[in-house]
C-alpha cells in the first residue's frame, strides 16, 4: 500500500511540475452543431454541388469554392483551418488517410453528442434531445470549481438543451442560451438584446450571428478564462437540405472562428495563453449522398466526426495521418489538462489526447 501511495505521490507531483511549464492559461472551446469530416478535409462535395435537388446555386458555389486539387479546394472553404490551423496546430479525423475520431454514444444526435464531449464519456442517462437536467457532472462545472477559475467560466448556445446538458439550476454556470438577455449596462449588451428579440427565428432558436457576438462582447469586458461557444444554423441548414446555406453558413462561421481568435490575440491575459478546440456533436451521412442531410443512429457514419484544435502547449502536428482512433468523449479530460486540472468525477470519464501536449 505505502508503495502505491508513493507511486501516486510522485504521479501527482509530475503532473503539478507539468502544469507549471504550461502555458495556456484560458480556454476557447467551439462546438458546432452537425458539421461533416467530409467538408473539413476534402471541400465542397461535386455531387451535392451540381444536385440541383440541394444546391440552387451551383455556379456560385463552383466559382467561389470549387477546385479539382482537394488541398486547394478545402482551403477555400476554410481558409483559417488550412493556412494557419495546419500549420501551428492538430486536425484529427480525415479518414481518406485513415485517422479517426468518433462518437462513442450510439445516437449520432445532439444531446448525447455534446454531453459526450462535456461530460467525458457516453453518459446512458441522455439518449435523445429530449429537456432532461443531467445528474452527471461535466468538466465545466468541475473547472469552476477549481481555484482561480471560480466565474471564470462562461457558455453561450444557441440551444437552451446546454441549460440541461449542464444542469444550471446545480451547477449554476453562467450560460446564456436561446432567449435568454444579457443583461449587462453595456450598449453592446442593449443592441445585441434587442436583435435577438426582434430578428427572424427561423429555426426556432437564437441565431448563431447574435450568440457569436454576445460571447465576443462578454470576452472583451468580462474576460473569462474559459469560453464555450456553440453554433448550430450549420445543422439547421443541412436538415433543411439545402447545401447551398450549408456551405455558406460554414464558411461564413469559420471566418468567425478566425476572428475571435485573432482578435483575443490582441488581449494580454489571452495572447499567447489560449487554446482553441473545435469539435462537433455528430456528423452526418456521407457514403450514401442523400443522407448528407440527416444524422442519427439509423445513419451509421454519423458517428464520424472531427476535432480541430491549436495552442501554445501543443505539438503542430498538421493534420494528422496516423492510423489513430480517437473519441469525442476524451475531449472534457483533454481541455482540463490545458489548465493543469486532471478531470476525475463519479462516473467514467474517457483518457486525455496525449498527442496534443508536448512530451
Ligand atoms: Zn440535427
Amino acid at each position: 500500500m505505502r508503495s502505491i501511495l508513493l507511486i501516486v505521490g510522485l504521479a501527482l507531483g509530475v503532473a503539478t511540475l507539468h502544469a507549471q511549464k504550461r502555458k495556456t492559461e484560458n480556454i476557447l472551446l467551439v462546438g458546432w452543431d452537425g458539421v461533416r469530416w467530409e467538408e473539413v478535409f476534402t471541400g465542397v462535395d461535386s455531387a451535392l454541388m451540381t444536385d440541383p435537388a440541394f444546391t440552387k446555386r451551383s455556379g456560385g458555389m463552383r466559382s467561389q469554392f470549387w477546385n479539382d486539387t482537394v488541398a486547394v479546394r478545402r482551403e477555400k472553404l476554410f481558409p483559417f483551418f488550412w493556412s494557419v490551423m495546419a500549420r501551428d496546430g492538430q486536425l484529427y479525423g480525415n479518414r481518406t488517410i485513415g485517422n479517426k475520431v468518433d462518437v462513442s454514444n450510439p445516437y449520432n444526435l445532439t444531446g448525447p453528442g455534446f454531453t459526450e464531449t462535456l461530460v467525458g464519456f457516453a453518459d446512458p442517462a441522455i439518449s435523445g434531445n429530449n429537456k432532461v437536467l443531467n445528474n452527471s457532472t461535466n468538466v465545466l462545472e468541475f473547472i469552476n470549481k477549481q481555484e482561480g477559475y471560480k466565474g471564470q467560466v462562461a457558455v453561450f448556445a444557441m440551444s437552451n438543451l446546454f441549460d440541461y446538458i449542464l444542469n444550471k439550476p446545480r451547477t449554476g454556470l453562467m450560460i446564456s442560451c436561446d432567449t435568454d438577455r444579457v443583461d449587462r449596462p453595456e450598449p453592446e449588451f442593449r443592441l445585441l438584446n434587442e436583435m435577438q428579440e426582434l430578428g427572424p427565428r427561423p429555426f426556432g432558436e437564437r441565431p448563431d450571428l447574435v450568440t457569436y457576438f454576445q460571447a465576443k462582447e462578454y470576452l472583451t469586458l468580462v474576460h473569462p478564462r474559459v469560453m464555450y461557444l456553440e453554433m448550430g444554423e450549420t445543422d439547421d441548414y443541412a436538415h433543411a437540405g439545402s447545401y447551398d446555406f450549408y456551405v455558406s453558413t460554414l464558411h461564413s462561421q469559420e471566418a468567425m472562428i478566425a476572428s475571435l481568435w485573432n482578435y483575443i490575440q490582441s488581449i494580454p491575459q489571452y495572447k499567447d495563453k489560449t487554446t482553441l478546440l473545435i469539435a462537433c456533436d455528430h456528423g452526418r451521412g456521407g457514403q450514401i449522398k442523400s443522407q448528407w442531410t440527416g444524422h442519427g443512429p439509423q445513419i451509421k457514419d454519423s458517428k464520424d466526426i472531427f476535432i480541430l484544435a491549436m495552442g501554445p502547449d501543443m505539438p503542430a502536428l498538421g493534420e494528422v495521418g496516423t492510423d489513430t482512433q480517437l473519441y469525442q468523449g476524451q475531449m472534457a479530460a483533454t481541455f482540463a489538462q490545458f489548465l493543469g486540472l486532471h478531470y476525475v468525477a463519479e462516473h467514467p470519464v474517457l483518457p486525455v489526447i496525449t498527442t496534443m501536449f508536448k512530451k
